[in-house]
C-alpha cells in the first residue's frame, strides 16, 4: 500500500493537502494555507500540509484538556490495550510509513522501515513499563523522621500532567514522536503533537494508527504548520502542562519562554570520540563509520568530532579513509549510506564549516563533492580548535579529526563544548576507560562503541546545552506525572505488630 491510499486515503484532501487532526477527525485547516515539503533528494515538492492557525490551536488545547480528564479515569489496563493495539497497527503499516520518511527526509529505506517497527516496539515496551511503575507508590510512616510518633500514614500515588506538547525534530519524526506519545498517554495526559515540517506526513501517517487503534476523541491531536510560525503560540500556550522536546538550539529559545511547566529538553550534541593508543584500530574505524556517517552524520548521538592519539592516528586516518570509500553514495530508495541532506540551508552549513576548515589549513581525505543537498563523506584530518568545525554541530557527512598528544588533552575538549550529550572512549584498558568516562562531561559515554540513543528504554540525557531531564521509556513516563500524596491521621500513635 502507497503512502496516502487505503486506509491513509482519509488523512488526504483530495490528492492535494494532508489533513491535521483534531478531536477524532482530520480536517483542512480554514485559512485554506498550506505548508509545502520538498524532496530533500529531487529538491521538488513533494507533499503539502495544513498550515493551522492560531484559532485551530486554541481549539486543539481545548479538546486535548477535556479529553485528559476522562482518560484520566481509564483504568491502567485498558490505556496499555490501545497503546499495544497502535503499536501493532503501526507495524502493519510500515511501508507506507517508511515511504514517506525515504520521500521526506531521505531517509535510506531500510533504515526508515526499522524506524517504524522500533517505534511500534517502543510503544509496545511504554505500555508494559507504564502498567508496572505507574501501578506501584510509595507507604511512608512518620516516626522515621525526628520528633514525630507513628500517627501519620503517607501513600503516595502517580498523576498525570494534563496536556502534553510534543515536537520531536526532523531526523526521527517517527520514533522521537512516539517517545514522547507513548509515556504521555500511558500516565493518563493527553497529547499534543507538532511535528517537523520535514517528517510531518510521516507523523500524519503514524497519528492515524493511533486513530485506527480507537483511542478517545480529542486525546491526541496534531497540529502542522512551519515553527517559526505557530511555535511560540504552541509553547507559551496556558493550556499547556509539560513540554517535550527533541531538535536544536530552538530548544534553548523554548525554555526561555515556556511557562513553569515541566521540560523535557533533547538537544544538540557535538559526541567526541576518545581513541587511545591500545584501541582496536578496526573496531574504531569500523564505529566511526557507522557513528558519523550513518543516515549522513543526521544523528544526534553521532560522532562528531574524532580525538585520537598522534601516535595512532595516521594508521586510523587510513583505516577510515578505506571504509568511506566503499559508502555508497545516491538516493534513500537504493538505500545508499549516504544520501542527500534535508534541506538546502543545511547542506550550505555543512558547505560553510567545510570552507572554514580548508581556509584555516585541515588536510582533506578526500575531495569535497557536492551535487545538490547530496554531500560525498569526507574526513578532516588535523583538524585545530580555531576551526569552527571543531565545535559546531554539522548534522552533515564531515567528520573532523583532532590529533591528541594526551589522553588530558581529548578530555580537555570534551569538556570545553557547550554540549554533552554522549562520548565515545576506545581502549582495551577498563581501568582507563572508567576514569575518561567520569571525566567526561555528557549524559552518556560508550566503552568501546559509537554513541547511540538506543535501545529505547536506556536512559538517555544531555547536560549543558544539550538538553534538560532524562528520557528513556521509563524515565520519559516518570517525568510525565506529578506525585500526589494523601497523608492518614491517626488520633492516636499505632506500631505494627505493636
Ligand atoms: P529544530 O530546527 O530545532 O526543530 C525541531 C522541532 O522544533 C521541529 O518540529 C520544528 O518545526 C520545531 N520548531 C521550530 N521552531 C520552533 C519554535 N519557535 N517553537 C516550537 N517549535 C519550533 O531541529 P531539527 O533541525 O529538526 O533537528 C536537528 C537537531 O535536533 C540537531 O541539533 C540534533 O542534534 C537535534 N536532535 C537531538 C536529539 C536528542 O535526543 N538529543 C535527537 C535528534 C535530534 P519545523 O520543522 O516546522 O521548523
Amino acid at each position: 500500500m502507497a503512502a496516502g491510499t487505503g486506509v491513509f486515503a482519509e488523512i488526504l484532501d483530495g490528492d492535494e493537502v494532508y489533513k491535521y487532526y483534531h478531536d477524532g477527525e482530520w480536517k483542512k485547516a480554514a485559512s485554506g494555507k498550506s505548508v509545502a515539503i520538498v524532496n530533500p533528494t529531487t529538491r521538488k515538492t513533494q507533499y503539502r500540509v495544513q498550515a493551522c492557525s492560531q484559532e485551530e490551536v486554541n481549539k486543539v488545547m481545548e479538546s486535548a484538556k477535556s479529553a485528559q480528564k476522562a482518560w484520566a479515569k481509564t483504568p491502567l489496563w485498558k490505556r496499555a490495550e490501545l497503546l499495544h493495539k497502535a503499536a501493532a497497527i503501526l507495524k502493519e503499516h510500515k511501508f507506507p510509513i517508511a515511504e514517506c520518511l525515504v520521500k521526506e527526509i531521505a531517509k535510506p529505506a531500510k533504515d526508515a522501515v526499522t524506524e517504524v517497527v522500533r517505534s511500534g516496539d517502543l510503544v509496545s515496551y511504554t505500555a508494559e513499563e507504564g502498567v508496572r511503575i505507574l501501578g506501584e507508590g510509595k507507604f511512608l510512616v512518620s516516626d522515621s523522621f525526628p520528633g514525630n510518633e507513628r500517627t501519620k500514614y503517607c501513600l503516595t500515588s502517580k498523576i498525570p500532567l494534563g496536556v502534553v506538547l510534543a515536537i520531536p525534530p526532523f531526523n526521527y519524526p517517527v520514533n522521537l514522536a512516539v517517545s514522547k506519545i507513548g509515556p504521555a498517554l500511558i500516565a493518563g495526559n493527553s497529547l499534543v503533537l507538532k511535528p517537523p515540517t520535514q517528517g510531518a506526513v510521516s507523523c500524519l501517517h503514524m497519528v492515524h494508527c493511533f486513530h485506527l487503534a480507537g483511542f478517545p476523541k480529542g486525546l491526541i491531536n496534531c497540529v502542522t504548520g512551519k515553527g517559526s510560525e505557530i511555535g511560540d503560540f504552541l509553547t507559551m500556550h496556558p493550556g499547556v502542562n509539560c513540554i517535550s522536546f527533541t531538535g536544536g538550539d530552538t530548544g534553548i529559545a523554548i525554555s526561555k519562554k515556556a511557562g513553569m511547566i515541566p521540560l523535557q529538553m533533547e538537544l544538540g550534541g557535538k559526541d567526541a570520540c576518545i581513541v587511545l593508543e591500545d584501541a582496536d584500530l578496526d573496531l574504531v574505524a569500523a564505529n566511526i563509520i557507522k557513528g558519523g556517517f550513518s543516515y549522513s552524520g543526521q544523528r544526534c548521538t553521532a560522532i562528531k568530532v574524532v580525538l585520537a592519539m598522534e601516535s595512532v592516528a595516521d594508521s586510523l586516518v587510513e583505516k577510515v579513509k578505506a571504509r568511506v570509500a566503499k559508502l555508497r553514495i545516491g538516493p534513500p530508495e537504493d538505500d545508499c549510506d549516504i544520501t542527500p541532506v534535508v534541506t538546502e540551508s543545511s547542506a550550505n552549513f555543512i558547505e560553510g564549516l567545510v570552507m572554514d576548515a580548508k581556509e584555516k589549513g585541515a588536510t582533506f581525505c578526500q575531495e569535497y563533492k557536492r551535487e545538490g543537498n547530496l554531500i560525498w563523506p569526507l574526513l578532516l584530518d588535523n583538524v585545530r580548535p580555531d576551526m569552527r568545525i571543531a565545535w559546531e554541530e554539522p548534522f552533515g557527512p564531515v567528520l573532523p579529526v583532532i590529533r591528541i598528544n594526551s589522553v588530558e588533552e581529548g578530555i580537555h575538549h570534551c569538556n570545553a563544548s557547550n554540549f554533552g550529550l554522549q562520548g565515545c572512549v576506545f581502549t582495551k584498558d577498563i581501568n582507563k576507560a572508567m576514569l575518561i568516562s567520569d571525566a567526561m562531561e555528557t549524559g552518556t559515554v560508550q566503552i568501546n562503541s559509537a554513541p547511540a540513543r538506543g535501545p529505547d528504554h536506556f536512559p538517555f540525557q544531555g547536560l549543558k546545552d544539550s538538553g534538560i531531564g532524562s528520557q528513556g521509556i521509563t524515565n520519559s513516563i516518570n517525568m510525565m506525572i506529578k506525585v500526589k500524596t494523601t497523608v492518614i491521621n491517626l488520633p492516636s500513635p499505632s506500631y505494627t505488630m505493636g
